[in-house]
């Protein structure tokens, strides 16, 4: 499985030099298709590529397309080069329903091409027919396979509610019903130990034993904190389709681009400085996660709204001022003095628009008729 991972891995990265050979004004680098009819030469060419698997150096062709389109949706960057034991991994489609068994309540067993029979630890419920599946090499060098299933939809519990979810700055989520939701990351004591190991590890000399050693601690540290990050999207996310019949959620497209100008997060504590470092990229890997299983979980129910001022405007009166948000953590309208964690206020804000109930323009007319019970929520246009 480690030779799959080599071959996918040459094979992306020679797409990757292909494509950085393209320069404004010549001709596009060959796409998926020109690649597999390259592939194919390249098979006949050398012996140790043919002895591979074809579909695993597909795949891995295919994988780099969706890089490429997922890079012009400009939701993701560049494509870069992979490494030996970062990412590695392929990919098996074309999958026969035989191919997959189950032995016992814990135990499965799948058919992998060229290498056989591979046991594995049947950790969590596969549903529908398997048409492909992805194995994986974590940094911590456990192995795992992850079959393809969109999760299957749950259905609106039919009361016509509305929720707002924001992602937080001094919490993960904020929903607008006045909860707040953290998601379980690492513990005080893990911080601290991750952090220790990431200063060994840059005084560490390259290629020792000892260097070695470090980098496996870490990697055992992040996918203990991205296997409860996991857990809380799947939770979070089912939880939330159960209960709501549409659910707002912020723009992602946008969202960064208007967060910035939110400031950054302070709080007491030691190393404040390096663990927020830490918890952003966490936070951010996590709310791209529960908005897509959202979606798959809420099909057509998912409102995406524009962020842009939802920080700022009141959800008791729609003013909107900058000073409103008097820290991260408190909303104090300069207006009319409602008072709210600022997230569950942005929140608010949120499901305002998601039900159509925002009024448009300051003082303008509205949107949507003002038949809520709650006070207009004003949204200025553009
Ligand atoms: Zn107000």
């Amino acid at each position: 499985m480690a030779e799959h991972c080599g071959h996918a891995r040459f094979v992306w990265n020679l797409a990757v030099e292909q494509h950085s050979y393209w320069k404004p004004g010549r001709k596009s680098a060959p796409g998926f298709a020109e690649q597999c009819r390259q592939l194919t030469e390249a098979r006949l060419e050398f012996e140790w590529l043919r002895n591979g698997s074809i579909i695993v150096q597909q795949q891995a062709l295919k994988d780099f397309a969706q890089a490429m389109a997922n890079f012009f949706g400009t939701t993701h960057r560049k494509p870069t080069w992979r490494k030996r034991g970062r990412g590695d991994g392929f990919r098996i489609v074309a999958v026969k329903p035989g191919d997959v068994r189950r032995l016992s309540r814990h135990v499965g067993e799948v058919r992998v091409p060229k290498v056989g029979w591979v046991r594995f630890r049947w950790s969590r419920a596969v549903s529908g027919d398997v048409k492909s599946y992805r194995i994986t090499r974590d940094a911590a060098g456990r192995w795992h396979v992850a079959f393809a299933a969109v999760p299957e939809s749950i259905p609106a519990p039919g009361t016509g509610e509305v929720v707002g979810v924001d992602r937080g700055v001094t919490v993960s989520a904020a929903l607008s019903t006045g909860g707040v939701e953290t998601v379980p990351g690492l513990r005080e004591g893990e911080k601290d130990r991750l952090l220790r190991l990431l200063r060994k590890l840059a005084r560490a000399q390259r290629g020792s034993n000892r260097r070695g050693r470090v980098k496996a601690a870490v990697a055992r540290l992040k996918a203990r904190e991205s296997d409860r990050r996991k857990d809380w999207v799947e939770k979070t996310s089912t939880r939330l389709a159960r209960a709501f019949d549409v659910i707002g959620v912020e723009d992602l497209k946008i969202l960064d681009m208007a967060r910035s100008a939110r400031g950054t997060l302070e709080m007491p504590g030691t190393n404040v400085r390096q663990k927020a470092g830490l918890n952003r990229g966490v936070l951010a890997a996590g709310w791209g996660r529960l908005v897509t299983r959202l979606e798959q979980k809420a099909p057509g129910r998912v409102v995406k709204v524009s962020p842009r001022f939802t920080s700022q405007i009141c959800n008791a009166c729609g003013n909107r001022a900058p000073e409103n948000r008097e820290s991260q953590a408190v909303f104090r309208c300069r207006a009319c003095g409602h008072q709210a964690n600022a997230d569950v206020n942005a929140a608010r804000n949120i499901r305002d628009i998601a039900a159509g109930r925002a009024v448009n323009a300051r003082g303008g007319d509205p949107v949507a008729g003002p038949v809520n019970r709650e006070p207009q929520l004003v949204l200025l246009s553009g």
